[in-house]
């Protein structure tokens, strides 16, 4: 932006539009991509450009990834950088920051820059090189970092290292989750908690990644719909509250053991947590209450809450953590009349709970749509879910970003006179000569049926094609590759 400054002050333009420019800026993609590896093992493959205030942002991303505790970083010589001491210095300084446990060097140059002991390293002349004498390097249970300028064509290695992977793959931009994120902080006053439902593998769209993302963010609780979900999360080093929605018996092990905090929603799932905590000579471990104030499908009706109140008085196994409730129709104009009754029965029993078991616990009943439409609602924390995902069906007050993106590529072409028809029962009718295309993707790739027959859309490089009347493995287009938009991911 200061350069921008400079450039537009001296090119003589005045203050005003100078300001109304700088609006305009964007900020850069960061091209970071995060890719599952071989032997388990995660790649971020940032090999587009190499220069060191990118290559700090890229170690930056290495350090929030909590997945495998070994760090390595693959680096290439830079490209455009004068090699003054004052560089060599700096250079130095920030791979001594990460605490790696391994750096790969390629290029001679980098033969002169040395790093904490305590960091194995090598230097290869050349990409070539490196890839001849790749299996010397055990790359298993790490994160590894590949950054290099252009010319040291370092995918090859990316690919090398990568899962092999399908040409059909659903994209999720993290930075877009990361705004999306901030947009509904916007919202909250600062002593509100936030809590993110990251349920179903986050809507559908990532694990520890995501999870990562949301822990360097500093929210205050993660939510998963069964315990097997908090268990992977814990194994990928989350170290967050996390709430289990669903919490079968048969994994009240996997709860404990994890560290996973379960929501109670009956008097048999207390009393059986209850009984489980006694065999293992447990005592105050966190529970969260659920309250069914209206949506009727977990927690304790009102009539229920004095039973669960005895039983919670007469032992010391768990301890409240929280006690909420799940509203209706919380962005619904027509609903609020409803909504406010729920906040209200919710209200008068969470007095009562807090009035016979004497301490107080976190209280929160609003979720993405709550959190936009009931401020008055917020308590002291939140939970959002969709919202974060992109989707928010009832507002257009916030400014969110699209995350996912299911891409794939053109398998054939083929150029078809009018008269023909495309795929089963003839029912892609042209309505003129037509060139046809045909897509790696199928229903095993979540491409919904109900996108046949001309109901979904697809988009080739940004542009939407026709759609046709035809069945979902072909689809009118003329370049690669090819970007489907699904437009709805609600669970
Ligand atoms: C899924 C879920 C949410 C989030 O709801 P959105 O409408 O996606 O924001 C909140 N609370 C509970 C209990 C949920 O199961």
């Amino acid at each position: 932006m200061l350069t921008c400054t400079l450039v537009l002050l001296e090119m003589g333009y005045d203050k005003e539009e100078i300001q109304r420019r700088l609006m305009e800026l964007k900020p850069l993609e960061m091209r970071l991509q995060l890719k599952k590896g071989k032997n388990n093992s995660s790649i971020i493959d940032d090999s587009y450009s190499n220069d060191l205030a990118s290559l700090e942002i890229a170690l930056h991303f290495l350090s929030q990834q909590n997945q495998y505790s070994k760090k390595k970083l693959i680096l290439s010589d830079f490209e455009g950088e004068r090699w003054t001491p004052k560089f060599q210095e700096k250079l130095q300084k920030l791979l001594s920051l990460g605490s790696l446990q391994e750096i790969i060097f390629i290029g001679s140059r980098l033969d002169n820059i040395f790093v904490s002991s305590d960091t194995q390293r090598t230097v290869y002349p050349d990409t070539d090189t490196l890839l001849q004498n790749i299996g010397k390097h055990d790359f298993s249970e790490s994160v590894i970092l590949i950054k290099g300028a252009r010319k040291y064509r370092l995918e090859r290695l990316s690919k090398l290292l990568t899962e092999k992977s399908h040409e059909t793959v659903l994209q999720i931009n993290l930075n877009a989750l990361e705004h999306n994120l901030k947009q509904y902080r916007s919202k909250l006053a600062p002593h509100v908690k936030l809590m993110v439902m990251v349920k179903a593998f986050s809507y559908g769209s990532g694990s520890f990644e995501i999870a990562n993302m949301l822990q360097f963010n500093n929210v205050d609780y993660l939510t998963v719909a069964f315990a097997d979900e908090g268990a992977e999360l814990r194994r990928a080093g989350v170290q967050l509250p996390i709430m289990v929605l669903s919490p079968h018996e048969s994994a009240f092990e996997d709860i404990v053991r994890y560290k996973l905090e379960p929501e109670i929603y009956s008097v048999r799932v207390l009393k059986a947590f209850i009984a489980y905590l006694q065999a293992k000579g447990l005592t105050d471990y966190p529970v969260h209450i659920k309250l069914d104030t209206g949506m009727h499908r977990l927690g304790f009706m009102e009539h229920e809450v004095d039973e669960m109140l005895e039983i919670l008085l007469r032992q010391s196994r768990v301890k409240v953590r929280s006690a909420f409730s799940h509203l209706v129709g919380a962005g619904d104009p027509q609903l609020l009349a409803f909504t406010q009754q729920q906040i209200s029965l919710y209200q008068r029993l969470v007095k009562k709970i807090e009035k016979h078991i004497g301490y107080s616990f976190i209280r929160h009943i609003c979720n993405t749509s709550g959190i936009v439409h009931h401020p008055e609602a917020h308590m002291d924390m939140v939970r959002l879910g969709i919202g974060l995902y992109g989707y928010d069906m009832t507002s257009t007050a916030l400014d969110l970003q699209e995350v996912g993106r299911l891409k794939t590529t053109i398998t054939q072409i083929k150029r078809l006179p009018m008269t023909e028809t495309v795929g089963y029962d003839r029912k892609g009718r042209l309505r003129k000569d037509s060139v046809i295309a045909t897509v790696k993707i199928g229903y095993a790739d979540g491409y919904s049926r109900r996108f046949g027959n001309g109901v979904g859309e697809m988009m080739v490089n940004g542009h939407v094609c026709v759609r046709w009347a035809i069945s979902v493995w072909i689809c009118v287009c003329w370049t690669l590759p090819i970007l489907m938009q699904q437009k709805e991911m609600r669970l």
